[in-house]
């Protein structure tokens, strides 16, 4: 299982996190990302290959 976590001070709602997520796990909200519930998550890491700002973080459990 993976926990998937965005810091809302180092995210600046590019949004590619959003597109990269092959299980549409994160969304936008109020322009930032958020992961609400990783449990779907497939540990790929596109999430944080595509963010500019390092603001995702992947850990496996
Ligand atoms: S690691 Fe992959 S599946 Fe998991 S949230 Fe990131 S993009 Fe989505
Ligand atoms: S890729 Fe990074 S900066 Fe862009 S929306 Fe996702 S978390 Fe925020």
């Amino acid at each position: 299982m993976y926990l998937i976590t965005i810091k809302e001070d180092k995210c600046d709602g590019c949004g590619e996190c959003v597109e990269a997520c092959p299980v549409n796990i994160i969304d936008m909200v109020d322009g930032k990302a958020v992961c609400e519930d990783s449990s779907e998550c497939i540990g790929c890491e596109s999430c944080v290959a595509v963010c500019p700002t390092e603001a995702v973080k992947f850990q496996e459990l």
